[in-house]
């Protein structure tokens, strides 16, 4: 048997990942990991980790969730409310996210990093990938870039989340998103 090569995967929410997940897992061992301040209100941030942590269980998924430190995403995205999504707030909050999720990958010795962000349409690619390249050029672990979103992507994972019962939401998740 070949071995894969290890990878910490980031996940926004439940329905956006199984697509990503199916592409992954046939050529990495791939982690779960779910860190994701920026979601809002906290019941909502409380209901897409529990969402995540069932579908993980069934599709056999390791899966680590760190804590929901709501006042730092406050704090990087100050002077930021009013811009639009795809706009800088969006490169802050891809930034935080990313670079704790590389920062638990080194740590724990993963060979790779990636996200699932980039299935969505409302998401720009060149931006996460921007952003997951200068985080792999600092702590010195491989950054994949994807865009999922690609080959219909967004639409199979539509597909893909409704046969698990994944329920969709109607915003990205931080609170000005909402207000959208
Ligand atoms: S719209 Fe989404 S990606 Fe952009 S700042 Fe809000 S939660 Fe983050």
């Amino acid at each position: 048997m070949t071995h894969k090569s290890s990878l910490l995967l980031h996940i926004c929410c439940a329905p956006c990942s199984p697509y990503a997940i199916d592409l992954l897992r046939k050529d990495y061992d791939v982690t779960a990991y779910f860190y994701d301040p920026n979601i809002h209100p906290e019941e909502e941030y409380r209901f897409r980790l529990k969402e995540m942590k069932r579908f993980s269980h069934e599709i056999n998924l390791p899966f680590i969730s760190a804590e929901y430190d709501i006042e730092r995403w406050f704090d990087i995205t100050k002077g930021h409310e009013m811009d639009q999504e795809k706009g800088e707030r969006c490169s802050l909050c891809f930034d935080l996210r990313l670079d704790k999720t590389v920062r638990f990958a080194k740590e724990n010795g993963y060979d790779f990093f990636a996200t699932v962000l980039s299935i969505s349409p409302h998401k720009d690619a060149k931006m996460i990938n921007r952003v997951g390249q200068i985080l792999s050029n600092k702590y010195g672990i491989k950054f994949l870039e994807t865009n999922f979103k690609k080959r219909e992507g967004f639409k199979k994972s539509v597909l893909l989340s409704k046969e698990y019962g994944l329920k969709r939401q109607d915003y990205c998740g931080c609170i000005y998103s909402q207000r959208n």
